[in-house]
């Protein structure tokens, strides 16, 4: 099996390209993954890739799908793909396929139940007709791909253009549209950006509800289908106390926790989008001193808008097919699911083995006071200065500090769990009074710990705009490096109640990271 994709990896030079290099598995959920890429590569053209056997096969179309059956458009059937392809987005700068990708649609796929000639893919596409049906945001209905001529393609040959041609036509059924030009929708439905906004470096885009949205929230009674950004979700428990307020507020019921993390959607959504996450769920808040358990399975009920992503490298017994969250109706969605604490992975689903940010979390003892705390970001501070790198802190929203670094593609998670230690540790010998190196929490002595740890595969820290379980609903907030010196900070200052007025007045400070590409220096 593994051979499938051996056309593929030869093709690329994996410390070149940002592309996954990927591995052949079977996804055992039983739905198919479809994803279409709009690719402008020396020729602009649409990869359809459709999950067969473990792989995206997958053929380049020059003018793109369509829902118009009048269209019959000629593709170019293409090497197969690792899985983890169907995630990525970027600037492919030199070698084989050079050029920008943005995934401009996906979903699942089925073949056409009407034709048993489709029952089974691999057999199908082998046989040169594969007819198929379509459930994705932009392209939905029946199609069929059939091949026209040419030759098999030579082995471990290039993009074999004039080789293996085929015709995509979508059938006349109730979902086509007479006329429809894939040209007319420029926009990614992962990160809703162009192929130009790829190459600019912009970050996604992500709305929030509108007033009316908000209107019909507040008018639910306890239990009520919400519709947000064009997905409708069921909310339940509306006006159940998860938590007591702050200062003589209001206790928080569920209703403001789903108020707030639609609203929050466009500005934490880009520290989200396409990684998994895990959640720290709290089902009835922490009213009694309730506890919470993590949770990272994507539930069976979840509905269709939230992306699956089956984990390649799950061992037997561990959770294999998780979330990935973002935008508004998704975060409304894990709102209600009671997903409290937000906490995504430091890599993203096309690539899980590189890390985009290398992690510092300063961890506060028991004894630690929050001025101590304060001494040791500020030494970071001055560290990122010396090194001439871009970071940020943010604040957890208990009673820690964290530091987000943003690297290029291309670093283990082992080369920045080393940065982050050696740098952690150079720090730690400015205030040695002040950090324990003990593993164990009793050793301590009740000093704070440098935790470099957490830089590895599916550890997780707190997501910048998630809420924490605690009262009055405080949220991990990214800050200005200036902003360590003001009197006011403190580790819990902002809630759910008062973070989109910072964010109105400041900004986010985070966004200076999107985008960043830096390299880690030797200490
Ligand atoms: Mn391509």
């Amino acid at each position: 099996m593994s051979e499938k994709l051996a056309t593929y990896q030869k093709m690329r030079d994996f410390s070149a390209t940002p592309e996954p290099a990927g591995v052949v598995f079977e996804n055992l959920d039983g739905r198919r993954r479809f994803v279409v890429q709009r690719h402008r590569a020396t020729r602009l053209h649409y990869d359809l890739r459709l999950e067969i056997g473990g792989v995206l096969v997958s053929w380049a179309v020059p003018k793109g799908p369509s829902l118009d059956p009048a269209r019959k458009n000629l593709a170019v059937k293409v090497e197969d793909h690792p899985y983890a392809y169907g995630w990525f987005e970027g600037n492919i700068g030199s070698g084989y396929g050079k050029g920008d990708v943005i995934v401009w649609d996906d979903g699942w796929w089925e073949p056409d139940p009407e034709y048993p000639d489709s029952a089974d893919p691999e057999r199908a596409v082998a046989a040169g007709e594969l007819k198929f049906v379509l459930h994705g945001k932009k392209l939905r209905g029946r199609y069929v791909i059939v091949k026209t001529g040419g030759r098999p393609k030579t082995r471990g040959g290039a993009s074999g253009k004039e080789d293996d041609q085929w015709l995509l036509i979508h059938k006349k059924d109730a979902d086509a549209v007479p006329g429809w030009d894939p040209e007319d929708h420029p926009h990614s439905v992962l990160s809703n950006r162009t192929n130009p906004d790829v190459v600019a470096g912009k970050p996604g885009v992500w709305v929030g509800p509108t007033k009316a949205e908000l209107k019909a929230l507040d008018a639910i009674h306890e239990k009520g289908q919400w519709t947000i950004a064009g997905e409708t979700t069921l909310l339940t428990n509306l006006d159940k106390v998860f938590m007591p307020g702050r200062d003589g507020e209001p206790p928080i019921v569920k209703r403001d926790i789903v108020r707030y993390y639609a609203q929050i959607a466009p500005w934490m959504s880009p520290y989200l989008s396409g990684r998994p996450v895990n959640f720290n769920r709290f089902p009835d808040g922490i009213v009694g001193a309730k506890k919470g358990f993590w949770h990272k399975a994507v539930p069976t009920h979840a509905p269709d808008f939230i992306r699956r992503w089956p984990n390649p490298r799950a061992s037997t017994g561990e959770t294999r097919d998780y979330m990935l969250v973002d935008g508004a109706p998704a975060l409304v969605w894990a709102a209600n699911f009671a997903g409290i604490e937000m906490h995504p992975w430091t890599s993203t689903a096309a690539n899980p083995d590189q890390p985009s940010y290398a992690l510092v979390d300063i961890d506060p003892g028991p004894n630690t006071t929050w001025d101590e705390t304060l001494t040791m970001a500020r030494l970071f501070r001055v560290a990122m200065q010396q090194l001439d790198l871009t970071a940020r802190a943010k604040v957890t929203g208990q009673r820690g500090i964290q530091i987000w670094i943003p690297i290029r593609s291309g670093y283990t998670f082992r080369q920045t769990s080393d940065f982050v230690e050696a740098l952690s540790r150079t720090v730690g010998r400015v205030v040695p009074e002040l950090v324990s190196w003990n593993w164990t929490k009793s050793d301590r002595k009740g000093l704070a710990r440098l935790d470099y740890t957490q830089n590895q595969v599916n550890k997780t820290l707190v997501a910048p705009y998630s809420m924490r379980p605690a009262a009055g609903g405080p949220v991990s907030v990214p800050i200005e490096w200036d902003e360590l010196d003001d009197p006011r900070l403190a580790p819990n200052r902002w809630t759910i109640r008062d973070v989109m007025a910072r964010l109105k007045k400041v900004g986010d400070p985070f966004a200076a990271l999107v985008g960043v590409e830096q390299d880690l220096p030797t200490l």
